[in-house]
Parts: C-alpha cells; structure tokens; sequence
C-alpha cells in the first residue's frame, strides 16, 4: 500500500510478555502475543481485523494506542492535534512519542470497549462521563461542556435528559452509545473499536452497527474495528486483516476476501459465517483444538497443525508474505495453488 493516504502506519509491531519463573523471578520464555505485524489504515477506511480469541488482536489494537507499551515497532500517524503553524499535520512515531505528545495524540485516537458494562464508571452520570475527556484536555468546562455533551448525545441518538442518569439505567446498546459518545468528545480521527458489538444482542448489534457507520460519514472518522467474527466486519470494513497467533496472515479488501479467500485460515472462520440462504449450502470447516500456545508455537506455519491442506514444507518452513496483486497480501506457501471455497456476501 502506498504510504501516501495513511492516517496510520504500522510497521513491524510487536508485543512479548515475559514468563517468569522461580525466586529469582527468571525469564525464561516470551509470550510473543503481537509478533511482526505490519497494518496500514488509510483515512476514511474501515480496516477489520479479525481472529480467534488468542490471536493478539485486541493486544496490537492496544498496542496501537500505547494503552501497554510495544515491545518494538514503528507505528507513523497523522495527528491533526499537534499540528504546527502552515501544516494541516504532523507525522509522528506514536511508538517513540514522548508522555506529553502522547496526551496530546489521546485527542485524536479514542478506543470503544468491548463490554459496555464494565467500560463505564457506575458512580458517575453519563454527563459526567461523556464530558470528562473535554474537563482532562482542558477543551470546555461549564455551561459551554454541557452544551457540547448534549451535542454528543444527540449524536449517538441519546436525549439531553439522559445526562443525569446512571449507567444502571441503560440497556446494553445505550451504553454502548454512551462509550462511543465518549470516544467522539475529543472530535478523535482514529477511533480504534475493540469488539463493540460483541456482548450486545444481535438485533441491537446491526443498530450499533448502523450508527458507527452514520458517524463514520459525518465525522470523517477512520476505523480499526477488532472482532473475532468475519459476519460483523463484513459490512462495515472496506478491507480486512486476518490475525492468527500474534500475526497478519491475510490483508485485502472484504469483497476480495469473501469471494477470493486465500489462506485456509481465512476459509475456516468464513465457513462458519451464517448465510441467510437456506438454498445456499457451506460446508462447514471445523477447526480442531484451540489456538496453540504463543509460548511455544508450532514450527514452521504456526498453523499447520489445523490446516487441512498442510504440506510437508509448511511443518519445516515459515511461510513469508506474499503479494497476490492488487492489494492482497497472503502468509502461505500454497496461496497461489489452493483454491478455497468463496462465501457469498448479502
Ligand atoms: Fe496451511 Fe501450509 Fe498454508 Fe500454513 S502454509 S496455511 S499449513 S497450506
């Protein structure tokens, strides 16, 4: 991807947490959660990234954010909030930002949580809530804060009134809105959603679903939307990310990835995306046992031992990242000979 439109670009991130053993508190392995990841998201876009629970996504979305700190990488972003005078952006390295940059980048990448109960303080109203960023970044107090959250309600489709309230009186989807109004009160240009809509019914899960991309438009907001789910991420990412054991196996845009899968990995999540077609038959790809340990991952393709097309090359050899054309980057040694079941997108 050319570099040029990026609002973020992520190159060779990494994420290790250290086993301790013993009295003396001894490494004596790594975790290797993210390892080696290169993501670009460009302005406007949705990018999915999708994997089994284990597989590092919400880890590198953290990461991203320096919510914990990357064990090594380079991640460029556009930041309008420390833009200088005659410059409508500054490139900086969130990685090596310093503590004060990194308030400032606060302003401009906000993250949506997964659990819309936890994520917010039951012993604050929702305007409190909603208005804190703007109180911590000195933005608005007073009368002009309480405007602005009204704004901010209004805009996630929550009533003025619903300020003094409690968290407790919410559903799920309406603190949902209440987090995405929190993230929206910096006015950020990355918003990185970790799982929002997955403890939400599915009939509320579409309007959360609708109101994100609502927002999208008239914000000019740019997504990294994390779900361990491809039927969510199909309708609101332009491209997607597919993540297995703490790496990007499969990045290309969601038609192309429905209709033109490359990686077996990517087949095995698609197969159990349902279609409401009862003429419409998947077979249905089973994955046996969970996602290996990334302690001690498996050699060569850490997938080998679940794939069904697995070769005697792939237990001997990483596979390196190939580039299919047009965009579609594929991590596997027979990604230009398999040809796997495409799914087809309502
Ligand atoms: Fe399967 Fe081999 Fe491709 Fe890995 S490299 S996904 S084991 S075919």
């Amino acid at each position: 991807m050319s570099s040029d439109n990026f609002l973020l670009d992520v190159k060779e991130l990494r994420k290790y947490f250290p086993v301790r053993k013993g009295i003396l508190r001894r490494v004596v392995a790594q975790v290797k959660a993210v390892d080696n990841v290169d993501l670009a998201i460009k302005e406007g876009e949705t990018l999915g990234l999708v994997g089994e629970s284990g597989s590092g996504k919400t880890t590198a979305g953290r990461a991203i954010l320096r919510l914990i700190e990357p064990t090594s990488g380079k991640m460029m972003f556009r930041s309008k909030a420390l833009a200088g005078t005659g410059k409508d952006y500054e490139e900086i390295d969130i990685a090596s930002a310093t503590r004060r940059k990194l308030k400032l980048l606060r302003r401009d990448m906000q993250i949506i949580f997964q659990d819309p109960y936890s994520s917010l303080n039951p012993r604050m109203t929702v305007g409190s809530i909603v208005g804190e960023p703007l109180l911590v970044h000195k933005i608005a107090r007073g009368k002009e804060r309480e405007s602005r959250v009204r704004e901010l309600l209004a805009s996630v489709g929550l009533k003025p009134d619903h300020m003094k309230r409690y968290p407790h009186e919410f559903s799920g989807g309406q603190r949902q809105r209440i987090g995405v109004a929190r993230a929206l009160a910096l006015d950020p240009q990355l918003i990185i959603a970790d799982e929002p809509v997955s403890a939400l019914d599915v009939s509320i899960q579409a309007q959360v679903l609708n109101m994100l991309e609502d927002l999208q438009q008239e914000f000019g907001l740019t997504y990294l939307f994390i779900a361990h789910d491809l039927s969510v991420v199909k309708h609101i990412s332009d491209r997607v990310a597919v993540m297995y054991l703490g790496r990007i196996v499969e990045l290309c845009a969601t038609e192309k990835l429905f209709n033109h899968p490359k990686h077996p990995y990517t087949e095995a999540l698609m197969s159990a995306v349902p279609v409401p077609d009862p003429d419409y038959e998947v077979e249905r790809i089973l994955l046996e046992g969970d996602v290996p340990s990334p302690v001690n991952p498996p050699s060569g393709c850490h997938f080998h031992p679940r794939c069904q097309y697995a070769k005697e090359i792939c237990k001997k050899e990483a596979p390196e990242k190939r580039d299919l054309g047009g965009e579609h980057f594929c991590v596997c040694h027979l990604a230009d000979t398999l040809s796997l079941a495409p799914v087809r997108l309502q």
